[in-house]
This record gives C-alpha cells, sequence and structure tokens, in this order.
C-alpha cells in the first residue's frame, strides 16, 4: 500500500514538469512593447477625449466672446461708409471674425445679410432665405437659460444666439462657426497617433533586440564557460563585461569559485597522493612484520612481541589517520555539534602536555611553561582538547635543534586568557601562512617528524575554533620559529 503510494508520487513528479522560463530577450521585448502600448493608450485617451473637450470649450469660449463683442456692434447704428447696407455691414462683420452671421426674422427668413452673390456692395434682393430649423433649436435653447444669449453645439457648428429688437418686431441673431475644423484636426491626430504607435512598436522591437543581445551575449559566455568549468578546465578566466556592475561582480565571484575548486582539486589530489603515501607504509610495515611472525618470530615470544606491537603502532597510526578525516569531515558538516561546559583550562592544558610524556622522557624533548592557575572557559572540553594536542604536536614536530617547545597560558585583564605555543623551528614563509590552514595543506618539504601528522592538523584546529568564534592566529619568522596562539574567553568556576 505504501510502496503504491510511492510510485503514484514519484509518478506525479516526473511528469509535472516545470515550465521553463522565458528568455531576456522575450521579457525585454514584452515590457517594451507592453510599455509603448501603454504610452499610447495614454496619448490616445488624451487625445481623444480630453483634447477633443478642450477644443469644444475653447471654441464655445472663442464664439461667446466673438457673439458679445458683434451683437453690441450690431445694436450701435451701423458705419456710414456702407450707406444703409445691412447686409454688407453684416457680410463684413462675418469675415473680419471668421464665422457666419444671420439676423433672423420671427418667422424663420434670413433679414440679412440678404445681397446678390454674397457680394457685399450688392444691392440687397427680396428673397428671403429661410432657417426656421435653426431658429427653432435657438429658441428652445435661449428657454433654457436665464440670460439674453445662448452658447450651444448645432449640427456641425457651434452657435451664439440671442434676441435682437429690430423695429419692433422680434428679431434673433445667429452666429455660427463649423465645427469640421476641429474634426478634421482631431481625425489628422488620430492617423498621426496610429503612426506613432506603428513606430513605438517598431522601435520597442529593434530596442529589445538590441538591448537583449548586449545582455545576454556575455550571460551565455559566462555560461559555456562555467560548463567547462564543471568539466574541470580551470585555466578558463571569467572576466567582467564593464556594462553592468552586477556582470562584474558576478565575474568576480565566479573566478573566485574557479580559483577555490582549483585548490580544493589540487589539493584533493595532493590528499589522495599523502594518504596513499600514508596508508602505505604503516600498511607495508603490517604485512612485513606479520610475515615475520608467521615465518620466523612466531615460537620465539621475544621477538613475536617486539614485532606484534610494530604492528599494533603501524594500525594505530592507520587508526588516527582515518580517525582525523572523519573528524574533519563530520565538523564540517555540522554532524558534530559543540558541546559547551565551563571546565579548568589548566588542569586540562596539564593533562594535554602529559599525553607527550613520552618525548619529554625518551627523546630529549622539554617543555618551558608559563601557565596560570585555575583558569577557567566555556567551550567544547574534547575539541579544545584536539585543537591543544594539535597544536603542541605540530611544535614538537617543527622545532629546532635544541627540542625546546614553549607552552603558555596567560590571563589577561579584558576576560580574556591566551593559549600559545612557541618553537624555535624554521618557521613558515610569509607565502605559506595563509595556506597552512587549508585542508591538504601540507609542507612540500619531507620532514620527518616526530608526532605523526596528517596534514589534517590545522585544518581541524581553524575549523573547531573558528566554530567556537574563538580568535587565534600564528605568528612567524623564517629561521627563528612559529608561535600559534588561541583566546579563550575567561569564565568563572
Ligand atoms: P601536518 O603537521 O600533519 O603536516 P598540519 O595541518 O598540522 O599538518 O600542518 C599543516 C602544515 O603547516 C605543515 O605541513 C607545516 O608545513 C605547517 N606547520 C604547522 N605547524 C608548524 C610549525 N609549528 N612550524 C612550522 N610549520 C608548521
Amino acid at each position: 500500500m505504501k510502496d503504491e503510494r510511492f510510485t503514484k508520487k514519484v509518478k506525479k513528479r516526473k511528469y509535472k514538469k516545470k515550465s521553463k522560463p522565458a528568455s531576456i530577450y522575450f521579457l525585454l521585448w514584452a515590457s517594451f512593447a507592453v510599455l509603448s502600448l501603454l504610452i499610447v493608450l495614454v496619448f490616445s485617451f488624451t487625445q481623444s477625449i480630453a483634447l477633443d473637450q478642450t477644443y469644444r470649450e475653447e471654441g464655445a469660449k472663442e464664439i461667446t466672446v466673438k457673439g458679445r463683442a458683434i451683437e453690441a456692434i450690431l445694436r450701435s447704428e451701423p458705419p456710414e461708409e456702407f450707406g444703409g447696407n445691412h447686409s454688407g455691414f453684416v457680410r463684413y462683420l462675418a469675415q473680419s471674425n471668421g464665422v457666419d452671421i444671420f439676423i433672423i426674422a420671427d418667422n424663420g427668413d434670413v433679414l440679412y445679410p440678404r445681397e446678390e452673390n454674397f457680394d457685399p456692395n450688392a444691392p440687397e434682393v427680396d428673397d428671403f432665405y429661410d432657417m426656421s430649423t435653426e431658429l427653432d433649436l435657438l429658441k428652445r435653447h435661449l428657454q433654457g437659460v436665464n440670460e439674453d444669449y445662448v452658447v450651444y453645439e448645432g449640427v456641425g457648428e457651434f452657435v451664439y444666439g440671442s434676441v435682437l429688437s429690430i423695429d419692433n418686431a422680434n428679431t434673433y441673431l445667429y452666429i455660427s462657426r463649423s465645427l469640421d475644423l476641429i474634426e478634421t484636426v482631431s481625425v489628422a491626430l488620430r492617423v498621426r497617433i496610429l503612426f506613432v504607435a506603428m513606430f513605438v512598436f517598431i522601435f520597442a522591437f529593434a530596442l529589445s533586440s538590441a538591448l537583449s543581445g548586449w545582455l545576454t551575449k556575455p550571460i551565455e559566455e559566462i555560461t559555456g564557460k562555467a560548463k567547462l568549468l564543471a568539466k574541470g578546465n580551470f585555466d578558463i578566466d571569467f572576466y567582467g563585461h564593464d556594462y553592468a556592475s552586477e556582470m562584474a561582480e558576478l565575474a568576480k565571484a565566479l573566478n573566485y569559485a574557479k580559483d577555490e575548486l582549483s585548490k580544493t582539486d589540487r589539493m584533493q589530489k595532493e590528499l589522495i597522493a599523502n594518504v596513499s603515501h600514508d596508508f602505505k607504509t604503516p600498511l607495508t610495515m603490517i604485512k612485513a612484520y606479520s610475515s615475520m611472525i608467521k615465518e620466523i618470530s612466531g615460537d620465539i615470544p621475544e621477538k613475536r612481541e617486539k614485532h606484534a606491537q610494530v604492528i599494533i603502532d603501524e594500525a594505530d597510526r592507520l587508526a588516527s589517520l582515518v580517525n582525523d578525516m572523519l573528524d574533519l569531515s563530520k565538523i564540517r558538516s555540522g554532524l558534530n555539534e559543540l558541546k559547551m561546559s565551563t571546565f579548568d583550562l589548566t588542569s586540562y592544558l596539564y593533562d594535554v602536555l602529559a599525553r607527550f610524556e613520552d618525548f619529554v622522557t625518551a627523546q630529549g624533548y622539554s617543555f618551558v611553561l608559563k601557565i596560570d592557575e585555575e583558569i577557567y572557559t566555556q567551550a567544547d572540553e574534547v575539541k579544545i582538547g584536539q585543537v591543544l594536542y594539535n597544536l603542541i604536536g605540530n611544535a614538537i614536530n617543527y622545532t629546532g635543534e635544541d627540542k625546546k617547545v614553549y607552552v603558555s597560558l596567560r590571563a589577561s585583564k579584558d576576560g580574556v586568557a591566551r593559549f600559545s605555543v612557541r618553537d624555535t623551528g624554521a618557521g613558515i614563509k610569509k607565502e605559506d601562512i595563509s595556506v597552512i590552514w587549508d585542508r591538504y595543506y601540507r609542507s612540500s618539504e619531507t620532514h620527518k617528524r616526530p608526532v605523526k601528522g596528517t596534514g589534517l592538523g590545522l585544518s581541524i584546529v581553524k575549523t573547531i575554533l573558528e566554530k567556537h568564534n574563538f580568535r587565534f592566529g600564528v605568528e612567524s619568522e623564517v629561521g627563528r620559529g612559529s608561535l600559534f596562539y588561541v583566546d579563550f574567553p575567561v569564565r568563572k568556576k
């Protein structure tokens, strides 16, 4: 049952493919297209609604002003030069104001202008042009207003109208201006907008192509190089195309990753070489001494004992190598969490020193100690034991001919106790100081070391101390020796 559900789940996941993300090219093009569409929409909206309305408002305003002025002139006496020719005068006013002017009788007959061939100087004729439809509309509009004039939009024209009582009869002033011009302009503008829209679209398309090519080319290049890197080619160089700081950052980060990878790769190769060498020596010894016991010393207890001890020692060496490697990978992967406690660092340091007893009594090494009493600290006791053991072990390994190792633990006033271990050996070259803490690093010089090392010691020290957030470091001078130190926080008992 359970299995069935599991396979179903797996099947589901398998077929639910993630959709492929869109390309930069498409995203850019889509953004530009949407943007241009928006601009065109806003533009045509303002044009067709707001602009049109403005035109109409302005037109109404203009005809009001003109209408008022023309009406005032018509109410006064006509100038002499027209010699009583009202039609001529009206026509003249109409032409000079760019409008049409009609004076209409109550029955819809146009009283003025009324001359032949629209000539202002021609005599008036008795034919009356009929504008009763327009007049009806004007009358209706006049009813609805309090003013003595009215402005409205008639059929395709703006109209100014008012009552002009001439000769005690009801006559009307009808001034109009065609809306044609506004509509023509409006249509012309709409056509222009269409062209602008097309141009913007084409421009957006061209711009997005150019821009995306410019943006994606270096990305494609970097992707290609990253693939090469994945295949183990460390000779490539990512360079930051200067057009954007992000690209420069990306190239910098990738170069850093490449350097780290190549360093790790190199060190891993070295480790394999070192470890196989370190494994091979004890294994050869174990094999040789086992054969010796089998063939020679099996029956001679004294020799057998000695040979068996060699086997045990070599097996121990192998075990410690394997342990170191396991330790490091465990600490690194976080499987081994810190078990913090407050403990007596002074007596703990003495315990660690005691483990080197054999070097002092049998091999002529000597410790020069300057250790304060009863310094308590808070840390993972076992791991700090590894740190002290590795640092002191290294000092024994690398100290000079005098075989002296200086160990001190001193509390300072600022709540810190500094542990330091100094040797009198060859010291560490400046350029090596930063790499000795690296995993797998081991000095290339073949050094006969009294304490067995795996090349992982300082890496374990670094990992443990970084987890604790303790300050630590090394000061070294070539030819004079090295001093490794760790600052522990002092705690109350
Ligand atoms: P190992 O000592 O097993 O080689 P470590 O990780 O403890 O590995 O040290 C790494 C390297 O750092 C050593 O190979 C050595 O070159 C250098 N080193 C460590 N301690 C000292 C020291 N006290 N003096 C000089 N060199 C040292």
